[in-house]
């Protein structure tokens, strides 16, 4: 190297500038790893399982894990869906009573119906299709069957007799399977498992009204989660919640208004086979899991406020929201400060449930 080279490397302002130089890269890296990346947002709409899907990832595995979060929606959409000619269930509800053989991630699913089933005494019924159907609130054309038919009808419906075997399900012959009070729920636990396996540590997914939170917000604060009012227009609340599932059960989701007047909603009363009419317009429920959550809200609302309160009491391994055609809210101790009132239900009374 020529002298003169040498020389100005000898220089102390040369050593200054390039000290400068990476002190800057590196702290614009450090800025860009902490505090730009992790809040990176990505979103992504589906429209499955008969509802608008949201999917929102944070971070710069966002985009492939929602992309990968898609297809398992179709993929489960496939298995669970009772329409679908195709689906697992389809193919249960038309053996003519011989054993099918299932997916596992069906027969989980199945499973956990029937347990939830058992564990509502009987308020989730797995079976109900039939009586959904003959409602029609599985084609939109809706009617009031008579009490002949829906007594015919409910002869066909019970949980007791299905079976699952490992890989395979045995439903008697004229039965048939409806998941769609647990399927969506479900589908969230495993759209959530997914995206952690992913690497994705926040995201929000919301399966039309169902909706699952993975981790709290990027900066490490909780999800605002807005409650639809029972005529769907604005929210009840809104409630503050980090890694868990927020589903809402009511009639304003699928209903229409007989003849007589009278208002018809999608979520039946096994008892009687008669969509239900106890005084309760929305059941929400805050627990850990999508399809626990799903599960109890469907069931909650067929057992109305006081069953509901001492299912809660009972358990408490759950939190309950729940709003009654008296405009009060009931609300469970675990959530009761979590929770704050919205618009024109600010001034609703509030009792807290010990
Ligand atoms: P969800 O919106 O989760 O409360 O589920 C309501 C859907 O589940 C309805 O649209 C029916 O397909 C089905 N369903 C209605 N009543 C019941 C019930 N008592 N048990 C299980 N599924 C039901
Ligand atoms: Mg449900």
């Amino acid at each position: 190297m020529p002298a003169k080279l040498i020389g100005i490397w000898k220089h102390k302002s040369i050593w200054l500038c390039l000290l400068l130089i990476i002190v800057t890269v590196s702290a614009g890296m450090v800025y860009r790893n902490f505090f730009v990346l992790p809040y990176e947002q990505h979103e992504k709409t589906v429209y499955a399982m008969d509802t608008q899907i949201t999917l929102t990832a944070y971070g710069t595995k966002g985009e492939e894990g929602l992309e990968a979060a898609e297809q398992e929606i179709y993929r489960l959409e496939k298995l669970l869906s009772a329409t679908d000619e195709h689906s697992d269930i389809y193919a249960v509800n038309h053996s003519g009573g011989s054993a099918v053989p299932v997916a596992d991630d069906t027969a989980e699913a199945v499973a956990f119906a029937l347990a939830m089933a058992d564990n509502t005494g009987g308020a989730l019924e797995p079976t109900l299709y039939p009586v959904v159907r003959a409602w029609g609130f599985t084609t939109g054309q809706y009617r009031i069957p008579s009490d002949d038919e829906l007594a015919g009808l409910l002869s066909l419906t019970d949980y007791k007799k299905v079976l699952v075997q490992k890989n395979a399900i045995l439903l008697p012959d004229g039965m048939e399977l409806d998941l769609g009070a647990v399927g969506k729920g479900f589908a969230g636990d495993k759209v959530i498992s997914l995206l952690k396996e992913q690497g994705i540590r926040s995201a929000l997914i919301n399966l039309g009204g169902n909706v699952q939170a993975l981790g709290t917000k990027p900066d490490g604060s909780n999800w605002r989660v807005g409650i639809k009012s029972p005529d769907s227009s604005d929210y009840l609340g809104i409630v503050n919640v980090a890694d868990c599932a927020v589903v809402t059960s009511g009639a304003y989701e699928r209903f229409f208004i007989g003849a007589d007047g009278r208002k018809y909603g999608h979520i039946i009363n096994p008892a009687d086979g008669r969509p239900v009419n106890n005084g309760v317009l929305s059941v929400t429920i805050i627990a850990p899991q999508g399809r626990t959550a799903d599960a109890l809200s469907t069931a909650m609302f067929v057992r109305g406020k006081d069953e509901a309160i001492a299912y809660w009491q009972a358990h408490r391994d759950f939190e309950m929201i729940l709003l009654t055609d008296e405009q009060r809210i009931y609300i469970t101790e675990g959530i009761a400060d979590s929770f704050e009132r919205t618009g024109r239900y600010s001034g609703l009374k509030i009792t807290v449930v010990h």
